[in-house]
């Protein structure tokens, strides 16, 4: 039998091996964006810029104003398993920033090209380095791949240009780069809500306004606000509730019983971290169809803090769900929270209009 045809167990190429995973966290380009956000966060940062050509497949580029990468650091920055944030497994189940495992940078440099722009407080230049399959690459062909130095404010500049240039059929699965874009602005607005403090903004390439511009001492209020409209931001109720006995703390912002809308928009954090969870969105709607019309559904941003201890971010490699001990109990806590505060505003509308 032709080699070919054996069946002989090889071992797969590591590049190849690389790439596959790097595919399995960065999916479309609203995920590297997140990982790129979620970094500058951790980096301290109280300004983001993003930049994004064709949905994020000709660029994304995002600027900080963080606390920047050392020079030194530079060369290992795309290792897979390379964090500054965990020094043994342990520390997975007190870890506090968004990013824990080393893989965001390494995976992109995988699939794009990835130019890093740095400059830490201490340093008295700016340091650019083009990073390809987890190494330091040249920025031509033949030149040095070391680091250059380059003027630059203090942060980081993290550009990824051409994404799955190297994977044909993932390229060839993007019909629109609008639809691309509008899920990138989508993440972008959930974080502009979630960090208080930072200022954001997002262009898209050619246009000359911002697509999304918060500043960085805009109040939560006001970040909905500017992101989803007076008609949601001006029906909205704060609640906050906590059990010591469940290791947890949520607050956010709800919609009344005056405001309705087609499908349910949740904002959800869990520890800081845009996540998804269809058992809250079910049981949020639960709690609202006593409230609105059958067809009617409400908008809710909720931040929940849950004792690190409790919770397993570790479940998927895109850390887009985690688990958490006790969910049936938060979740229902926080739904009654909710339904008190619905019942209250609809109680004193009903007094108001018999006065
Ligand atoms: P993780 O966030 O899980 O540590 P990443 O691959 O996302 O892994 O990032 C690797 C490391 O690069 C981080 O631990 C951090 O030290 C550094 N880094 C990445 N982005 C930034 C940034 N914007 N500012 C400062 N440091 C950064
Ligand atoms: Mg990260």
């Amino acid at each position: 039998p032709s080699s070919t045809e054996d069946n002989i167990p090889r071992r797969i190429q590591a590049n190849v091996v690389n790439k596959i995973a790097a595919g399995e966290i960065i999916v479309a380009p609203v995920h590297a964006l997140k990982e790129l956000i979620e970094n500058a966060v951790d980096a301290g940062a109280t300004s983001l810029e993003v930049l994004v050509k064709d949905g994020g497949l000709k660029l994304l580029q995002i600027t900080d104003n963080g606390h920047g990468i050392d020079k030194e650091d530079l060369p290992i920055l795309c290792e897979r398993f390379t964090t500054s944030k965990l020094k043994k497994f342990e520390d997975l189940s007190s870890i506090c920033t968004y990013g824990f495992r080393g893989e965001a940078l390494a995976s992109i440099s995988h699939i794009a090209h990835l130019t890093v722009t740095t400059k830490t407080k201490n340093s008295s230049c700016a340091w650019r380095a083009h990073y390809d399959g987890g190494k330091l690459s040249p920025a031509k062909p033949g030149q040095s791949p070391d680091p250059k130095p380059t003027a630059g404010r203090g942060g980081t500049q993290i550009s990824v240009e051409d994404l799955f240039y190297n994977v044909p059929t993932r390229r060839k699965a993007f019909r629109s780069p609008s639809d691309e874009y509008n899920k990138i602005i989508d993440m972008i607005g959930r974080y502009s809500i979630h960090c208080a403090g930072v200022a954001f903004s997002c262009k898209k390439h050619g246009d000359s306004g911002t697509s999304i511009s918060v500043q960085s001492q805009a109040s939560t209020l006001d970040r909905i606000r500017q992101i989803h409209g007076g008609n949601v931001a001006n029906e909205l109720i704060q609640f906050s509730a906590a059990d010591d006995r469940w290791g947890f703390k949520a607050s956010g912002w709800a919609t009344n019983a005056n405001y309705h809308i087609k499908k349910t928009t949740l904002l959800l954090f869990i520890n800081n971290r845009s996540v998804e969870s269809s058992n809250i969105k079910k049981a949020v709607e639960q709690t609202y169809s006593a409230f609105l019309p059958k067809s009617g559904h409400p908008f809710v941003y909720l931040s929940l803090e849950i004792d690190p201890q409790r919770v397993d971010v570790n479940i998927h490699p895109t850390k887009r769900e985690v688990n958490f001990l006790n969910e049936d109990e938060i979740i229902q806590c926080v739904c009654e929270t909710i339904r008190e505060k619905l019942a209250a505003v609809d109680t004193s509308r009903t007094f108001m209009t018999q006065t």
